[in-house]
């Protein structure tokens, strides 16, 4: 696991925070029944024209979001921003369904 901390993050961040819930495909196991594993916290955005990941840890989630905020803010990009999550949650629901 990478130590560095939240201070070495830059001020802002492009992409939306979300959260996932997984199913490990473990037979018996508890997400077989519907009880999924989670929340991990992922931050999704556009690079170079492809859709980017990092994962957030759980004690970041709140300042990431505040940074993404922060750059949507900065850039006045509200309306490309929804669409970004609109294109972010149809993205998730392809990988949930696979
Ligand atoms: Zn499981």
């Amino acid at each position: 696991m990478p130590t560095e901390s939240a201070e070495t993050l830059p001020k802002t961040l492009p992409g939306v925070v979300c959260a996932q819930w997984r199913k490990c495909g473990k037979a018996g196991c508890r997400c077989a029944r519907g009880d999924l594993h989670g929340p991990y916290f992922a931050r999704f955005w556009r690079q170079g024209g492809r859709l980017r990941k990092a994962y957030v840890r759980k004690a970041d989630v709140k300042d990431v979001r505040g940074r993404c905020q922060a750059r949507r803010q900065a850039q006045a990009e509200c309306v490309a921003a929804m669409n970004q999550v609109r294109e972010m949650s149809s993205f998730l629901k392809v990988m949930e369904s696979s």
